[in-house]
């Protein structure tokens, strides 16, 4: 019998069942492959992670900038995880944990069932699955969610050395977005090609550079092929011509997944989501709140797994947090609905803002005052056309379907 049984070694499982264990809780980690290397590129705001992070973690930062209609610093800097040095130290952690190589398929009354047939026994289970939410019963949540397809940030990327990258980013800059028209190009041209995409480059260690073509948010995302042909065709107008052995990145994940309800299981990391439906980005948050959901869990185990529960149900979904997760949705909802030639200028408006009310919508994910704060800001800043943009959905049931984007 465990305390806690985490199912998922991504990021967040791997960090909360460290955490679990530093606190003396029996905690096992489950995954199918728990060995398998990560290889995605972990982007984040450096003031957004943990202070006790080692550098090693952190392949590069560079101050953070992003361009709609005009260039804007956003006065905080941005970091690319390295993946390998965060692995080491999240596992480093684990070794008061028992890490057990299997699939759950779900769970029984006192814990989970593997595919194989096995049972772990624990008091509390973790859904840390990633944006599938493997243990989400069927029909818990999401409501009329899931009859429509999801909205999803879909991008392409490719690594290329500083130096070739230094037309379209400065070195030491990270772009967060730039939303410009490649050179040679209307800034009606995007517009025309059915879906707005910015570009985004940042450093990711080594002297390299990711430069991606990225579709923030839209139901169901832009495919990989539209995001590679635009990316090729804006880097060729800066003459940049990636090898054809340049490592590359794709990018595709869900930023509405419903919030989990499953009784008797909390959702930590993507499966919660932490996930912001504005950026994407859930890893730097869940690397943050694993030592509270922990402490919410020891304050309460072996004795009352009920207490434990609600306990760490309480950290992730606090009140604030519900609250400001349902206007971040409000926000995706009103994005997915934007006609292109309008997208720019919203998040010009955006980037206007003071620093704190920007700082606040991207990372207070249970800062409701001043969610709502940066969002009457923006909202006083917009103009009227603007204004009945972010209104009207919100009133409206969320969009079932963005019309599909015309061929090339
Ligand atoms: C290319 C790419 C780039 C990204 N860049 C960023 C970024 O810069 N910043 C950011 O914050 N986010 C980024 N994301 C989003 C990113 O996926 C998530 O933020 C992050 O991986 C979430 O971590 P997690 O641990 O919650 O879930 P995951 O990393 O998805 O880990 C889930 C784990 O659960 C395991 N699992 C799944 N099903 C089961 C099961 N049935 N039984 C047991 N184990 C199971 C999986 O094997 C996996 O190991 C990116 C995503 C992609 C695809």
């Amino acid at each position: 019998m465990y305390d806690v049984a985490v199912v998922g070694a991504g990021p967040a499982g791997r960090t909360l069942a460290g955490a679990c264990a530093l606190r003396g809780l029996r905690t096992a980690l489950l995954d199918p492959d728990p060995r398998r290397p990560w290889r995605l590129t972990y982007g984040a705001w450096c003031d957004e992670l943990p202070a006790d992070l080692p550098e090693a973690a952190v392949a590069a930062r560079a101050r953070g900038r992003a361009v709609a209609l005009t260039t804007r610093e956003l006065g905080w800097e941005y970091a690319v995880l390295d993946v390998a040095g965060l692995r080491a130290h999240l596992d480093a952690g684990l070794s008061g944990v028992t890490v057990v190589a299997g699939r759950v398929v779900g769970r029984d009354g006192g814990g989970v069932v593997l595919a194989d047939g096995t049972t772990v026994a624990a008091l509390v289970v973790v859904d840390a699955g990633g944006h599938r939410q493997p243990l989400r019963a069927p029909g818990v949540g999401g409501g009329s969610a899931a009859a429509r397809p999801a909205a999803e940030q879909t991008a392409y990327g490719v690594v290329v050395d500083e130096q070739v990258a230094a037309a379209v980013v400065t070195p030491g800059t990270a772009l967060f977005m730039d939303w410009r028209p490649p050179p040679g190009r209307a800034a009606g041209d995007a517009a025309a090609a059915g879906w707005p995409t910015f570009l985004y480059a940042v450093p990711v260690g080594g002297g390299r550079v990711l430069l991606e073509e990225t579709s923030l948010a839209r139901r169901p995302g832009l495919p990989m092929r539209a995001l590679r042909d635009r990316l090729l065709a804006r880097l060729a107008r800066y003459a940049i011509t990636p090898s054809p052995d340049a490592e590359v990145e794709r990018v595709h994940f869900p930023v509405d997944t419903a919030r989990h309800h499953t009784p008797g299981v909390v959702g930590f990391g993507a499966a919660a989501p932490l996930t912001h439906p504005a950026t994407g980005f859930s890893v730097a948050a869940a690397l943050r709140l694993a030592p509270t959901v922990a402490d919410a869990l020891t304050a309460h185990l072996p004795r009352d797994p009920r207490g434990a529960l609600s306990a760490a149900r309480a950290v992730v979904w606090s009140p604030a947090a519900r609250a400001v997760h349902l206007l971040r949705r409000r926000g995706l909802e009103a994005l997915l609905r934007m006609p292109p030639e309008e997208v720019p200028a919203f998040f010009e408006v955006f980037f206007e803002l003071p620093e704190p009310h920007r700082w606040a919508y991207l990372t207070g994910r249970d800062d409701l005052a001043a969610t709502v704060a940066a969002m009457n800001a923006l909202f006083g800043r917009a103009g009227w056309r603007l204004r009945r943009r972010l209104v009207g959905p919100a009133l409206r049931p969320a969009l079932r379907e963005n019309a599909a984007v015309p061929g090339p």
